[in-house]
């Protein structure tokens, strides 16, 4: 009932509420319950989202999204579950879960005889910060036999911002590996350059704040043009997310980005479907 109310007449009725009053189940504790009670095996499905070579126009490689399909609430957005499963501690179980799939899966078409794709996995900076991360991306690999180059972890900047000495550490040990290594949102968090001076990474993603207006604003024309030539210059690749039109998808191309991904050519779509994409 107090739906209404705008915030500082929220704050005063909230101040007012007993001590004693039963806390209401709001809809993040209730995906916490449900997070602690859940099968991964069985409420969590990976979708897979195809990355275009901007030169070739081929899928050549796709990123794993991760969609938590819980029985009584739906489905329910990683942007949502991801913070709060890494509050909870559940994100290691999770990652790892993911990591193995998106390995096993990628094998799996390259078996089936589909051409070599690169698959990206989003990496929780939390996950990372597991001592057994390395090990556990190891195990992996061993277990799925996938090709180390074939596997690229999307990290986002808030691992390089909170312990730059550990992070380069995990990251010579990843590169160390043969896994391929991709900055994650880039313009949207701090955007340092000295990370990108100092750690060896393999791509730039743009992101999608950066595409969505690109036929409208010149700004975000002169930011995307600008991070394309800083990876081409530092040696990187650079992929744009979340492009929608045409527009963006010449532009992008007229300025060299190496890739794309986003609705235009695809939405991220079960593996069996993704099969239909490949032919
Ligand atoms: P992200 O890694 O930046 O992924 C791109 C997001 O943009 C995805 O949202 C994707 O579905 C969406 N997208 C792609 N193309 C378009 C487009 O053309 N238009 C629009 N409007 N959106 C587009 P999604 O799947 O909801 O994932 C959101 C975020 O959740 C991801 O952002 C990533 O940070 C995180 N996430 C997803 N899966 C995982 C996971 O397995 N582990 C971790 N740690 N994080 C994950
Ligand atoms: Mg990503
Ligand atoms: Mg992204
Ligand atoms: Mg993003």
């Amino acid at each position: 009932k107090n739906k209404g109310l705008m915030g500082s007449e929220r704050i005063k009725l909230l101040r007012k509420e007993p001590f004693h009053s039963t806390p209401k189940l709001t809809l993040q504790n209730k995906y916490r319950k449900y997070l602690e009670q859940a099968n991964i095996e069985k409420e969590f499905v990976i979708h897979y989202q195809p990355q275009i070579d901007l030169a070739s126009g081929e899928i050549v490689g796709m990123e794993a999204l991760l969609r938590w399909n819980q029985p009584t609430l739906g489905v329910i957005s990683p942007t949502q579950f991801i913070p709060l499963a890494e509050e909870t501690g559940h994100i290691h179980a999770l990652s790892e879960w993911v990591l193995e799939q998106a390995c096993r899966q990628n094998k799996q078409f390259q078996e089936d005889g589909y051409q070599e794709l690169k698959v990206a996995v989003n990496i929780s900076t939390v996950f990372l910060q597991n001592d057994h991360f390395i090990e556990c991306v190891q195990r992996v690999l061993d277990q799925t036999q996938l090709d180390p180059r074939f596997l690229e972890l999307e990290l986002t900047e808030s691992f390089f911002i909170q312990n730059v000495g550990e992070a380069t550490d995990k990251l010579n040990q990843l590169r160390a590996m043969g896994v391929r290594v991709a900055l994650d949102d880039f313009g949207k968090g701090y955007s340092s350059l000295h990370y990108l001076k100092h750690l060896s990474i393999d791509t730039l993603k743009i992101d999608r704040e950066f595409v969505k207006e690109l036929s409208q604003n010149r700004y975000d024309r002169y930011i995307s043009t600008t991070i394309i030539n800083l990876a081409h210059h530092l040696n990187m690749n650079v992929v744009a997310e979340g492009v929608e039109t045409v527009e963006q998808l010449e532009f992008l191309k007229s300025k060299s980005c190496n890739g794309i991904q986003g609705y235009l050519f695809s939405r991220p779509v079960l593996a069996a479907d993704f099969v239909k994409l490949l032919a």
